[in-house]
C-alpha cells in the first residue's frame, strides 16, 4: 500500500508530460486518460480528503460525470492502450463508488486503508468469525437462543407457539433498537474522526477513535446475525 507522501507525488501525463496528481483518470491539460496508479485509493479516485461524511448527492454526480467521461465508446478510435486504460479506470471508479457509498462499507474500507484488519466483513451468510457476545448483551442473547431452539423444535413437531411468536418478535425489534444505537454512536465517531483530519490530531487520539469504530463495527455485525437468526426462525 503507497503512503499518503507518495499518493501526492505527480506523475507526468504520458501524453503531453504535463504534471497531474497520481490517482487522476484523465490528464487536466490535455485531456487523455492514464493508466491507473498503482495502489491509488478510492477517496483520491474522487479526490477526496480520508474523511467517513461523505456528501452522497456530490459523490452521485462526480461518479456518473467521471463515468461518462470514461465510456468505452469515446475510446473507439483510441489507441487498444488508451482503450484498456479507460476499461480499467471505469471499472476502478466502480468498485470506489459502490465503497463509498454505503456508509458501512466506506467505514470498514478506511480502516483497512489505516492499516486495520476487520475480522469478518460483512457476509450475510455464515456466521462471522467473531462472534463474541457483547458482554452487555449476553443475558438477551441467553434468552434468546433459548427461545430460538424452542421455535425450531416446535417447527419440527410441527406445532405452532404463538407466545413464543411474539416474544421473539419482541426480541427483534429491541435488537433494531439497538442496531439503531449502533449507528447513531458511529454516526458521532465519524464527526470525531473528520475533525482529526481537519486538525492534523495526534496519533494517540486517532487510534482511540479507530478502536472505538472497530468495537462498534464487531457489535453491529453481532447484532445483525442475531436479527437475521430471528427473521429466519419466525419465517414458516
Ligand atoms: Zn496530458
Amino acid at each position: 500500500m503507497q503512503t499518503a507522501e507518495s499518493q501526492s507525488v505527480n506523475a507526468a501525463c504520458w501524453s503531453c508530460g504535463s504534471a497531474a496528481p497520481a490517482g487522476k483518470a484523465w490528464c487536466d491539460a490535455c485531456g487523455k486518460v492514464q493508466a491507473p496508479s498503482e495502489g491509488v485509493d478510492y477517496f483520491t479516485v474522487f479526490g477526496l480528503p480520508r474523511k467517513l461524511r461523505i456528501d452522497l448527492p456530490a459523490l452521485e454526480r462526480n461518479f456518473y460525470r467521471m463515468s461518462r467521461k470514461l465510456h468505452p465508446d469515446l475510446y473507439a478510435q483510441a489507441s487498444p492502450e488508451e482503450r484498456q486504460w479507460s476499461l480499467d479506470q471505469t471499472s476502478l471508479l466502480n468498485d470506489a463508488y459502490r465503497t463509498l457509498k454505503d456508509p458501512i462499507a466506506r467505514t470498514e474500507y478506511l480502516l483497512r486503508l489505516e492499516g486495520i484488519q476487520i475480522e469478518a466483513g460483512r457476509s450475510e451468510e455464515g456466521k462471522p468469525k467473531d462472534s463474541r457476545v457483547p458482554p452487555d448483551l449476553l443475558e438477551e442473547v441467553f434468552e434468546l437462543n433459548m427461545q430460538l431452539e424452542e421455535m425450531r423444535m416446535n417447527r419440527k413437531m410441527g406445532e405452532d407457539d404463538p407466545q413464543l411468536r411474539a416474544d421473539l418478535e419482541k426480541a427483534r425489534t429491541q435488537f433494531e433498537g439497538q442496531l439503531a444505537a449502533v449507528d447513531s454512536s458511529l454516526e458521532s465517531l465519524w464527526t470525531r474522526w473528520d475533525t482529526t483530519i481537519d486538525n492534523d490530531t495526534c496519533e494517540p487520539e486517532t487510534d482511540k477513535i479507530k478502536d472505538e469504530i472497530v468495537a462498534l463495527l464487531d457489535r453491529r455485525r453481532y447484532i445483525r446475525n442475531l436479527v437475521r437468526d430471528v427473521n429466519e426462525a419466525l419465517e414458516t
